[in-house]
């Protein structure tokens, strides 16, 4: 082999800039780790250049800047671990270019050779597709990863750098990339502790997504950029007061939360901006639990704690690991911030991860590989929920491949029945026949009576008893059986036998579910979207499909998930149809195909019933020319068609095809928030005329603030709840009426 590296080695630098982007990762790994082999270090990227050769990135620069950028991740965020970084610099060689398993095998060895290939298998999965041997990739993908975690750190490398690179991509990429990215990547990032990587993936994807919502927020943190400064300067100051009057030696330190974060309380918890108060966010990290506890003491005295917030994860560690102290407290001005208190310890886990093992652990080239079971059964998980034909069937018979640890028992004659660890005379009984699972009514182990749940060892002699009178098994067996023939010959009993039963129970739980994602049956079935996802799911009927979920053969969970997409890509075609590729500008749809009573008041083509926001920015009423932008699971967004948000997406096609038409319908909905925005030269009652204005259009008040912005200028914020456009407009001349305003502007109601 070292003869072969010389071969690679003797390729040479030429000193370029590629090479310098090289050497700075080289560097890094050797301050960690002193005793890298430089020399197969160096043979990976030059081996890597070769094969990339003349290949380009979308932006233009050479391919291999691609994998040294993930190394550069890699070894600064993960771990450092020879033969890991090798595999980094090397991942895209066997998926994008000649260069075979063998080839890296003989240069770089096996360990080497089985990291590439896990990651291209990783590469390879087809995100969103269900056929039969795809359904065999992930299972061969699963494995390998399963084996060895650092397949995955070195994927989320390489997924990192990809997404700080997604600008060069097309809008399908973008949209396909960031979605798998929120759904996938970032929750196992998560899993696996490492919040860093993961807060920059969601960051990234995000702003894809959903760019419209990201530009809003970050216009807001702009434009108040000064006062959270001051705000963050002022309380980190005033914990280190505090702190170095208890002499406790602490580091403290303070941000804005994260974008995505912010995001998800926006949306998920529906608030405005002004409303998510924590945007702010405060760490205190010392050096023992004891000081955490004191830390905690003296924060408690120094501001007013929330009551109710405070979350000790070092007494119970979330199950990815982390362990933390966090409390909310009130301060001046009644503004939210959240304190998190640990050790330094505790501190690089939750930054790193699994990773923060490695990245401390100086070690040599001998790989890592790390065989603890709990580590693993999270990937399985996750990505068994991806899958579409019978999810937990396969997770489940999955684990019990990975894991295969067998018991070996013996009938009372004396013939060895090999099952899965774990397994129990319910899971021997079927193992026998399927009459005698379906008839067991008690077992004996080595001759004496036990529960049939009960957990069988090797060795030992089980004998079943069956009985006429038991009617068949039940449905709880399946979560405690082990064996995959046992659970098959459950399902199949209740298939044949209880069909009716199961129905029941699976459309109860489809129906959950449903009501969860806040879908409405008729939406589902008007739009097509369960007859669709139906076939795609290959149900014959809805019955089937209640069936299967009753059976526990699929979750009801995803069955939902399934249609939801359906429905969102139904909306996407219904878009394309009408209208094509002209530009969404302000169009009116043409052919009005129902007309629909909608509960929102909007009408999306064809979908009655959608989920529709009214943005915030520019807040619509009735009377106002529309149009619809399709945010990713929460459905549609409708803005002003002179919204500003709007033309600036316009101007810059960014997302047109996420654009859609809408219509004001046969509205139920009485009432919708208006926002104005006044100038006016600042006089003595101006106020009391303004309110005057409004009290004669007889219009509700919903908020009103005022300002003197200097001695001769007011401004003025109102929001008032208008039926329409017409009555908005009315009331905009009133206002303009009142003596010394200057302008009346529609606005949102931020
Ligand atoms: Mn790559």
């Amino acid at each position: 082999m070292e003869r072969k590296l010389s071969e690679v080695l003797n390729i040479g630098f030429t000193g370029d800039d590629v090479d310098k982007l090289y050497f700075a990762v080289e560097e890094i790994a050797l301050q960690g780790n002193p005793g890298f082999n430089t020399d197969r270090l160096r043979a990976a990227y030059l081996f890597a250049r070769k094969h990339h050769g003349e290949q380009r990135r979308n932006d233009g620069t050479p391919y291999i800047t691609h994998p040294i950028a993930a190394a550069t991740i890699f070894v600064s965020d993960m771990m450092i671990d020879e033969d890991a970084l090798i595999a980094c610099l090397l991942h895209d060689i066997i998926e994008d270019t000649d260069v075979s398993f063998g080839d890296v095998e003989r240069l770089f060895g096996r360990q080497v050779a089985e990291l590439v290939d896990g990651v291209t298998k990783l590469t390879r999965i087809e995100y969103s597709s269900k056929d039969e041997e795809q359904m065999e990739n992930i299972r061969k993908t699963l494995l390998a990863t399963a084996k060895d975690v650092r397949v995955m750190l070195i994927k989320l490398a390489d997924r990192l750098h990809n997404l700080r690179t997604l600008d060069y991509k097309s809008v399908d990429k973008q949209r396909d990339k960031s979605a798998e990215t929120i759904e996938i990547y970032a929750p196992i990032a998560h899993r696996l502790g490492m919040q860093k990587v993961k807060w920059e993936l969601e960051d990234k994807a995000i702003v894809y997504l959903d760019p419209l919502a990201c530009s809003e927020i970050k216009a807001f943190l702009d434009e108040n950029h000064a006062n959270l400064e001051r705000f963050l300067d002022s309380v980190r100051t005033e914990i280190e007061k505090k702190l170095k009057e208890e002499e406790v030696d602490a580091e403290v330190q303070s941000r804005m939360k994260h974008l995505y974060s912010i995001y998800r309380k926006m949306y998920s918890q529906n608030k405005d901006l002004h409303e998510v108060h924590d945007l702010c966010a405060f760490r205190v990290i010392v050096s023992t639990v004891g000081e955490c506890y004191h830390v905690l003491g003296a924060l408690d005295s120094t501001f007013h704690p929330v009551p109710g917030k405070i979350k000790n994860y070092i007494a119970s560690p979330k199950p990815n690991g982390y362990r933390s102290i966090h409390n909310t407290y009130v301060g001046r001005d009644g503004i939210l911030f959240e304190i998190q208190i640990r050790t330094r310890e505790m501190h690089e886990e939750a930054e790193f991860g699994v990773a923060a093992h490695w990245k401390y652990k100086k070690g040599g080239s001998d790989g890592v590989s790390v065989s603890d079971e709990n580590q693993y059964a999270w990937i399985r998980e996750m990505l068994g929920r991806q899958e579409d034909l019978d999810p937990e069937q396969f997770r489940r018979e999955l684990k019990s491949e990975l894991f295969a640890d067998e018991v070996m028992v013996f009938t009372p004659k004396g013939k060895v029945v090999s099952l899965p660890a774990g397994a129990t005379p319910i899971d021997f009984a079927y193992k026998l026949h399927s009459d005698i699972g379906n008839h067991i009514s008690g077992a004996k182990l080595n001759g004496r009576i036990v529960p049939i749940d009960s957990k069988l060892e090797s060795g030992g002699i089980v004998e079943i008893l069956t009985s006429n009178a038991t009617k068949g098994p039940s449905l709880d067996w399946l979560e405690i059986v082990r064996s995959s023939e046992a659970r098959g010959k459950i399902r199949q009993w209740f298939k044949k036998e209880r069909r009716a039963e199961t129905i029941a129970i699976g459309k109860s739980s489809f129906d959950d579910e449903l009501h969860r994602a806040r879908l409405t049956m008729t939406e589902i079935v008007h739009s097509g979207a369960l007859d669709t996802a139906l076939e795609k799911l290959s149900f014959k009927s809805l019955e089937d499909m209640y069936a299967a979920i009753g059976i526990r053969s699929r979750s009801a969970a995803q069955a939902v998930h399934r249609i939801r997409d359906e429905l969102i890509r139904l909306q996407r075609e219904i878009y394309n149809e009408v209208v094509g590729e002209m530009p969404p500008t302000i169009q009116k749809t043409s052919t009005a195909k129902q007309i629909t009573r909608s509960k929102s008041g909007v009408l999306v083509d064809g979908l009655p019933d959608c989920e529709v926001k009214f943005a915030r920015c520019c807040s619509p009423v009735p009377g106002d020319d529309i149009v619809g932008f399709i945010t990713l699971g929460h459905g549609i967004s409708v803005h002003r068609a002179d919204c500003e948000n709007y033309c600036n997406a316009l101007v810059r096609g960014i997302n047109r095809e996420r654009w859609i038409p809408v219509t004001w319908g046969n509205n139920e909905k009485d009432t919708y928030l208006v926002g104005f925005y006044v100038a006016a030269q600042n006089r003595k009652n101006l106020i009391i005329d303004i309110m005057g204005a409004l009290n004669s259009a007889k219009v509700n008040v919903d908020e009103f603030s005022a300002q003197s912005r200097s001695p001769v200028l007011a401004t003025i914020h109102v929001t008032i709840q208008a039926h329409s456009a017409a009555e908005a407009a009315s009331v905009s001349t009133k206002l303009q009426h009142v003596q010394g305003v200057t302008s009346v502007e529609r606005r949102g109601t931020d």
